[in-house]
């Protein structure tokens, strides 16, 4: 089923097609071997102008939204997650800036966000501050026009490929939660280092490094939308931001079923294909019916959130405010709950997926000489970044008592 809002999201769609057949697929093999990032993957992105779908025009991008954002996410991840990565990661470490930022903020950074020609990433976790958030440790002293940084921040992904990184800091400790703020690094910036780069059971096309700060002085004017702001800032963007996780899985669910389905209309046993016996073609049956269950809840979701979306971002330039101000005045819904059950049920349905389809395909499925054993690495990261699916549920039940 199509879930294109207009001719201009299916065109982006089908520029993402073609990329993913002819240059994802010739490298995912040698760069989930090598474990590095991928330069050539984010270079035909940008060409693409992928980066910039869901910014407004004025600022170099598409003006489409979020809808568009997730449907280019779903078809590059049906070749490979890890690739298409950096268009999620520039999305996730920009929304929280796009939508907080000053004017003056946006057309300093927005522009070259949007043409690909600058990475962003988000870093919010830390050793000790996974699901729990409000327990990070990165301090932000104010010290004249400046922030002092210091802390260390782990997992992140696209890693030291970024060039602007969204860094929760803690400005006020004594405060806890609302002592949170968030502030934009550069690269480069005196005192930012890069620690340990993960050994990754999956997603090894995109690289997930600690990030180090010592003494980093970083611009006061970096801040994004005020002192103890963050956490606030955070659900904001993860509410946007977790359609774009499920939108990866069901790709990457679809990619899988597609390589399964090829090969067992191929391979022979018994004098047959392997597809026509009814307990596997039961199985695809099932398969393809969540996923496509996943996509209507899914683009749905996104579709919806466009109706507000891409009228704030409209009106903030229109009004000089930001786009948080005229979400608020525009008076919409909030999506924590449908986010939190896209990431869920799409993540979960990738998983059993790219599991299942191995089971289909037999011992083939499980050498690397075939793509299937890394879908199933791949997926299970969508179960846990983002918020794990502990903390889904969590989301969900806390809709559901607030609701009742
Ligand atoms: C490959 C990869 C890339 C990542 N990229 C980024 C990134 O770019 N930026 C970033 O900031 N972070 C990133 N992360 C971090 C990711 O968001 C965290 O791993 C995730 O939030 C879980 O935190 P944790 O690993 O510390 O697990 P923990 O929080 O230690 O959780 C351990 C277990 O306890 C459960 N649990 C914890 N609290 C609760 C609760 N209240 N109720 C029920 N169960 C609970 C969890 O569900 C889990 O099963 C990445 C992680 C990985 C693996």
């Amino acid at each position: 089923m199509n879930y294109f809002n207009n001719e201009a999201e299916r065109e982006a769609v089908e520029r993402a097609k073609k990329l993913a057949l002819e240059v994802f697929r010739p490298l995912r093999a040698k760069y989930d071997e090598k474990e590095e990032f991928c330069p050539e993957a984010v270079e035909a992105m940008a060409a693409q102008k992928l980066f910039g779908l869901w910014l407004p025009k004025e600022y170099g991008g598409e003006g489409l939204g979020v809808n568009a954002l997730a449907l280019v996410l779903e078809e590059l991840s049906k070749v490979c997650m890890g690739l298409a990565l950096p268009a999620g990661t520039s999305a996730l470490g920009g929304m929280p800036m796009f939508f907080w930022a000053t004017p003056e903020q946006r057309a300093k950074w927005l522009p070259d966000l949007a043409s690909g020609k600058k990475l962003w990433t988000f870093a919010l976790s830390e050793a000790q501050a996974g699901s729990d958030a409000t327990s990070i440790k990165t301090t932000a002293v104010k010290e004249g026009d400046y922030y002092i940084l210091n802390g260390s921040k782990h997992y992140i992904s696209t890693g030291e490929a970024a060039d602007f990184y969204t860094v929760a800091v803690s400005t006020n400790p004594s405060r806890g939660a609302r002592g949170i703020s968030l502030i934009v690094v550069e690269k480069g910036t005196p005192g930012f280092t890069f620690g340990k780069k993960e050994r990754k059971m999956g997603l090894r096309t995109n690289p997930t490094y600690d990030l180090i700060f010592r003494d980093c002085k970083v611009p006061a004017s970096n801040l994004l939308g005020g002192e103890g702001k963050g956490l606030f800032i955070v659900q904001e963007t993860f509410d946007y931001s977790r359609p774009g996780i499920a939108a990866q899985a069901l790709g990457l669910a679809q990619g899988a079923m597609s390589e399964a389905v090829k090969y067992l209309k191929i391979r022979k046993q018994f004098d047959q294909p392997v597809i026509s016996f009814q307990s596997i073609g039961h199985e695809l049956a099932e398969l393809t019916a969540k996923v496509e269950a996943g996509r209507a809840l899914v683009f749905k979701l996104t579709s919806l959130m466009d109706k507000d979306f891409l009228a704030a971002s409209q009106n903030a330039l229109k009004n000089n405010t930001t786009v948080h101000d005229e979400l608020k005045n525009l008076k919409g819904p909030r999506w924590t709950k449908y986010s939190a059950m896209a990431k869920l049920f799409c993540s979960d349905t990738a998983m059993q997926v790219a599991d299942r389809c191995i089971n289909l395909c037999g011992g083939i499925a499980y050498t690397r000489d075939f793509p299937l054993e890394k879908f199933a690495r791949d997926a299970k990261v969508t179960q846990i970044y983002e918020g794990t699916n502990h903390i889904q549920k969590n989301e969900i039940m806390a809709s559901i008592i607030k609701e009742s």
